[in-house]
């Protein structure tokens, strides 16, 4: 079942504007993910699905829009549902062409109204773009590229198996700029191994010359599966001592503050509310729906969990054999739901108090912990948020477990 557009619009970009009759009200909002599973090479630190070998990536694109198909079958609540952020993440979302984008971005519009202000963010990574390319991808809607970056020295993007140089970088976000791209996300990596403050701090330099509207600066972490922690265990690499993570995240925290970038998250900082990773803020919401498309690709919907299978043959048995290309789904028990939307709330934007307590019959503000938080200067309440201060993003961990007990 798909819905067919019963306008057209005469807009330069392809999204953006309704393709049916149905009205705004008629649905509550969604976002949707779409994972694109291949990358040039694999990068040593990286546990995310994608494979090297994309000799079948125009078969993968039709098996996605095949996909999309199947889930409004077998969800028909979701035809004409409003889709407010789009999100194309991988894998390398930048090796798909501009036609290959064109055609999902068309099966989406079937069956999905796109808002106008839709938020739609592809992942680039800098050794794979062209103002070709990007001028074709804004020219599709695309409306916020974040690339994939991680350091500004030669040495650490050789370590982390990275394919493209400083300089590229640098150019990827140039060429972004001039293809039309107003909402431009950096990704910055710290704590790597023997990682100096130095050179971090020579990569802020570099990224703030830059002026992007966001930047995420992710502490690396050891993923189980990955290269990586196969060379900590075989002891060829030490991982950074905590206290000295710790130092750096500090950094990181007070030179972009004082270059103007707002922190909204452990690892995320806009230059205003408008340039936030929205489509991030979905799920770090905690209550809010999201689909999503793709091998190895999580989803929420009704209340439940559930993920698509971790390989690309299998997901194209699935999908050649009508079913949808999911390996498990659960409903979260409700001692479950309560931690998980603590973590994503508090790692974010705050916890939303009333909403909290009506749903999980608990007051925060009554919390037996919540004296200490404060008095520690780890949290702060502001209105009806409970929210972690510029410290308590470095601890967040430890603070979700003391509102546990
Ligand atoms: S480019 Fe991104 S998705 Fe691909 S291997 Fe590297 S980190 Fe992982």
């Amino acid at each position: 079942m798909t819905l067919s557009p019963t306008s057209s619009t005469s807009s330069t970009s392809d999204v953006g504007h309704r393709t049916s009759d149905f009205s705004a009200s008629d649905f509550s909002a969604l976002s949707a993910y779409f994972h694109i599973p291949f990358c040039e090479t694999k990068c040593v630190y990286c546990d995310f699905y994608s494979i090297e070998d994309r000799s079948s990536q125009s078969k993968f694109v039709s098996l996605l829009k095949k996909e999309i198909a199947l889930k409004i079958e077998e969800h028909p609540e979701l035809l004409g549902r409003e889709l407010h952020t789009i999100f194309f993440g991988g894998g390398t979302p930048s090796l798909l062409s501009p036609e290959e984008l064109s055609s999902i971005i068309s099966e989406i519009k079937k069956n999905f109204i796109i808002a106008r202000d839709v938020e739609f963010t592809l992942e680039c990574n800098p050794g794979t773009v062209t103002l070709e390319k990007l001028s074709g991808y804004r020219k599709l809607g695309v409306n916020r590229l974040s690339f994939g970056v991680q350091s500004f020295n030669a040495d650490e993007l050789q370590w982390l198996s990275r394919i493209h140089s400083a300089d590229e970088a640098r150019i990827a976000i140039k060429l972004a700029r001039e293809a039309g791209f107003e909402n431009v996300s950096l990704d910055l990596m710290f704590a790597l191994p023997n990682q100096t403050k130095e050179k971090l701090s020579y990569s802020l330099d570099e990224a703030l010359a830059l002026g992007t509207d966001h930047i995420s600066a992710y502490n690396l972490t050891v993923e189980e599966g990955t290269p990586l922690n196969r060379m900590v265990k075989l002891g060829q690499v030490g991982e950074m001592a905590q206290e000295e993570a710790a130092e750096l995240f500090e950094m990181v925290q007070t030179r972009l503050a004082e270059a103007g970038y707002s922190q909204y998250e452990i690892s995320n900082y806009a230059k205003s509310p408008a340039t936030r990773a929205h489509h991030n803020l979905v799920y770090w919401d905690g209550f809010k729906e999201y689909v999503s498309f793709g091998p190895s690709a999580h989803e929420f919907l009704g209340g439940m969990r559930a993920w698509n299978v971790s390989s690309l043959e299998q997901y194209g048995a699935m999908i050649e054999g009508g079913k949808l290309p999911r390996i498990n789904s659960e409903e979260l028990p409700i001692e479950n739901r309560k931690t998980e939307v603590l973590f994503c709330q508090l790692r974010a934007t705050g916890i939303a108090l009333r909403q909290f307590k009506k749903i999980f019959g608990e007051d925060l503000l009554r919390h037996a912990e919540l004296p200490m938080l404060l008095h520690e200067g780890m949290v702060v309440v502001e209105g009806d948020y409970l929210k972690l201060t510029k410290k308590g993003y470095r601890f967040c961990d430890g603070v979700v477990i003391r509102l546990m007990k």
